[in-house]
């Protein structure tokens, strides 16, 4: 019985060990398969790889460009772009630089240049910081006291016109300015050294140190030999009575964002542009920069009773024009333009009144209207240009006891200009800055000419009037 169950007990064990070596071998049979499988398909896989590297060999001894090479020259081109893209970025701030330089702002141009620390190290921008700092310690302050000023009334463009025997004539002949003369005014000065600057860079209102509001001399810096001078012109209105005698129309902005001019043609036809001092002088100063200091262009001085810069916008006009309400819109964009671009805007009265005789009442109607049909145009203005040269005082200084002044004043004009033969005449004052202005048109040149009047000599500080003075006028000039 023992036996019998020990045997037994034998024998299951050996049946259990069996089993489990069979277990084991189907399961080893089981990963080999596995394996194999794998085995196979990593083969494969290997296989097809291997033929797509080889196809892709074979294409590239092929004629076509292989893929690598135009990524390369894709890069190289995208690098040349970025480095003509930097040169090119280098040179517009150069030349910025150099066009602040041109009108005697050194501090700008040199802080436009330290603006961009990616160019710092460039020999090019170091060099122009040091030969403008280098001027900049040249740089003398203009006495204020010895700025001269000229100005114009609208520049005859086609003398034709304007010297056609018609009972215009005398009065363009006298007061106005042919455009060869005008032109040839602006070479001599350039010639010598004179620059334009602005009557706000002259004198400017601040606040003193009581806390005062007071006009201060401002401080204009130039190269020694280099001579400070203002430019105003009177009546901008291209009145009714100009038209067809040679003159512009009227002032428009250009496509260049700059005001320009149209011209009326014997045809009926409107050509456009520079037919008047503004364009002219605009053209003559992106020729030279360093005739303009810091930007500064010309005053522009306007009557109101025709409306002003050519458009018929005064009530009077209502029934004439039936552009009205447009034309008070297009003023509008040419002023605009105007102060965009650096010009002084002036009044010359309303109605191109006599300040010096005239009554105190008739000024305060004069300005009222001026408030009403101007102003809305043009803005304020703290410039007044006296018609006719008639100063509302004599040479002594303004003071409230003279109430036409005290009433201009309070009505803000801060800048006077009257019109005086001497080279020139200032009033810098706490409270104004006056300035004497000298006429350069046909009666001035006329009686300066030598063979006129040998011992006269009003302009040789500015030209040669034999060079400059048109022999196309009608001789002899009328006097005034
Ligand atoms: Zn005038």
């Amino acid at each position: 019985m023992l036996y019998d169950e020990e045997s037994e007990r034998r024998h299951a064990y050996l049946e259990r060990r069996r089993q489990r070596r069979r277990r084991q071998r189907t399961i080893h049979l089981v990963i080999l398969v596995i394996l194999l499988i794998l085995f196979i398909f990593s083969a494969a896989a290997f296989a097809i790889a291997l033929y797509d590297r080889m196809k892709e060999t074979s294409k590239a001894s092929s004629p076509s460009p292989e893929p690598s090479s135009q990524e390369a020259e894709t890069l190289q081109t995208e690098t040349e772009t970025m480095i003509d893209e930097t040169v090119a970025e280098l040179e517009s701030l150069l030349s910025e630089a150099e066009f602040l330089a041109a009108g005697y702002d050194y501090d700008r141009a040199i802080e436009l240049l330290r603006s961009r620390p990616e160019f710092a190290d460039e020999q090019a921008v170091l060099d122009a910081c040091a030969s403008y700092e280098e001027i900049k310690a040249t740089l003398v302050p203009a006495n204020i006291n010895e700025v001269t000023h000229i100005f114009f009334h609208s520049i005859i463009m086609d003398n034709k016109k304007a010297f056609d025997g018609d009972t215009d004539e005398p009065g363009y002949n006298q007061v106005m300015t042919t455009k060869s003369e005008f032109l040839k005014i602006l070479e001599e000065m350039y010639a010598r050294g004179y620059v334009l600057v602005r009557l706000h860079d002259m004198a400017y209102e601040t606040t003193d140190e009581q806390g005062n509001t007071v006009m201060k001399k401002g401080s204009i810096l130039l190269p020694p030999g280099k001579k400070p001078f203002v430019m105003s012109q009177d009546d901008v209105c291209y009145y009714d009575y100009m038209k067809g005698d040679g003159f512009a129309t009227r002032m428009i902005v250009g496509e260049d964002g700059k005001p320009t001019c149209e011209m009326e043609l014997d045809d009926g036809t409107v050509s456009v542009g520079s037919y008047d001092l503004v364009p002219l002088l605009e053209d003559f100063i992106m020729e030279h920069p360093d005739f303009s200091y810091r930007g500064a262009r010309a005053v522009i001085a306007f009557t109101g009773y025709q409306g002003i810069l050519g458009y018929r916008t005064d009530p009077d006009y209502q029934d004439k024009n039936p552009n009205i309400e447009q034309d008070k819109e297009e003023v509008k964009k040419v002023v605009q333009a105007l102060r965009d671009n650096g010009w002084e805007l002036a009044s010359h009265t309303y109605g191109h009144m006599r300040l010096s005789t005239r009554s105190l009442d008739d000024i305060k109607t004069d300005t009222g209207k001026w408030d009403a049909y101007i102003t809305p145009l043009l803005g304020e203005v703290d410039i007044l240009l006296y018609p006719f040269g008639a100063d509302i005082g004599d040479w002594h200084d303004y003071t409230r006891e003279n109430k036409k002044f005290a009433f201009l004043y309070d009505h803000g004009f801060r800048y006077f200009c009257n019109v005086d033969a001497a080279p020139y005449w200032v009033q810098a004052r706490d409270s104004y800055l006056r300035q004497g202005r000298r006429n350069l048109d046909g009666v001035r040149m006329y009686y300066d000419l030598p063979e006129t009047n040998p011992t006269k000599d009003h302009l040789s500080d500015l030209f040669d009037v034999t060079k400059i003075f048109d022999r196309e006028r009608p001789t002899p000039v009328p006097p005034m």
